[in-house]
């Protein structure tokens, strides 16, 4: 089979491999559609705390199974299935709680397992039996079904962050994940959306959030329009889905019993802040983290795409092929456009 291998930072190479059997109790899955993150640009770039070398990258992937080995015979050749990144062991108590995406020895596919940069995936029992592969529903594409992961990872924030009817929630990005963000948060029932960016070309696209504010960075302070945004009592949620941000001053902005996700990761210069303790005690503020989703989390998302309740199709800016890898994966480094997608 054809695969893209990252042997190290900067080096990736595309060629033939020999296609791996297919695992006692999995699957083997053709790939169809494998969209590029964020994640596996800086991956590419710089590697990553959890990935092994050498690696195929893709952790947002869909395809055909192509070969079944599950005992129950729940999957057969030819059904079209989207599969959860994560891999729990199933048995620690973070799984047993279902937040299996804490699961201290928790596998991912493009991290530690290879992943959808390859025509063909290997999809161990343990992803089965923990419910990490899905039946793409008819009328849905592999394309569309592949996002099913990062709206999860919204999913999960969004449940950290505790959003509810009523709330004015501030997006700091307005990339694909801010996007996904915005429209998860309406379906949650929040009143009032603001998104926050500075790049131009994704200013152009940030109306797809439906938000009812676009925070022109260039131009205007992101406190200030919160403030005359919520009659100057300030924000219930903040969402963090940029690079760079001021943890210090963001936490002014949240109402009394605010809540802010560190949804992404901070470069480690700006990670290390000093908060006002009392402003968080006094205001009854929570700050939560989020990484990644649940096999539960991925389930539901890929049911409120196939639902129709979340359109992710333009957020697809662009399609390569794995040849095309390379280009895909500088195109969502520069944050050309917003999700780049491997099509096979
Ligand atoms: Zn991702
Ligand atoms: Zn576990």
């Amino acid at each position: 089979m054809k695969a893209a291998i990252l042997t190290g930072p900067g080096n990736l190479v595309v060629k033939e491999v020999g296609t791996p059997p297919c695992p006692d109790g999995g699957l083997l899955v053709k790939t169809r559609a494998c969209s590029i993150c964020t994640t596996d640009a800086k991956m590419y770039h710089q590697g990553q705390r959890d990935l092994a070398y050498p690696r195929i990258l893709g952790h947002e992937f869909s395809g055909v199974v192509a070969e079944s080995h599950t005992r129950d015979g729940a999957f057969e050749p030819g059904d079209r299935v989207q599969v959860a990144p994560g891999i729990g062991c199933g048995r620690c108590p973070a799984c047993r709680r279902g937040a299996d995406n804490r699961c201290p020895h928790i596998g991912i596919f493009g991290f530690n397992y290879d992943g959808g940069f390859a025509e063909f995936v290997t999809v161990p029992e343990r992803s089965v039996l923990g419910g990490g592969v899905n039946q793409i529903p008819e009328g849905t594409s592999f394309e569309e079904a592949a996002l099913a992961e990062p709206l999860a990872s919204c999913l999960n924030g969004q449940q950290q962050a505790g959003i509810t009817g009523g709330d004015t929630v501030l997006i700091l990005g307005a990339g694909p994940t801010g996007l996904l963000h915005a429209r998860l948060a309406r379906l949650k029932g929040a009143a009032r959306i603001l998104i926050a960016e500075r790049l131009a070309n994704r200013l152009e696209t940030a109306e797809l959030a439906g938000a009812e504010r676009i925070i022109d960075l260039n131009s205007e302070s992101t406190a200030e329009v919160a403030k005359e945004e919520s009659g100057g009592r300030g924000v219930d949620v903040i969402l963090l889905a940029c690079r760079e941000a001021a943890l210090k001053s963001l936490l002014e902005l949240l109402a009394p019993g605010g809540r802010m996700c560190l949804f992404s990761g901070l470069p480690a210069e700006s990670a290390r802040v000093r908060l006002d303790a009392n402003l968080i005690h006094y205001r009854e503020l929570s700050i939560t983290g989020a990484y990644g989703g649940t096999a539960a989390q991925n389930r539901a998302a890929l049911e409120l795409i196939a639902s129709g309740r979340i359109d992710v199709s333009r957020l697809i800016t662009r399609r390569l092929s794995l040849d095309e890898i390379g280009e895909g994966l500088e195109y969502t480094g520069r944050r050309e456009g917003l999700k780049a997608t491997i099509k096979f």
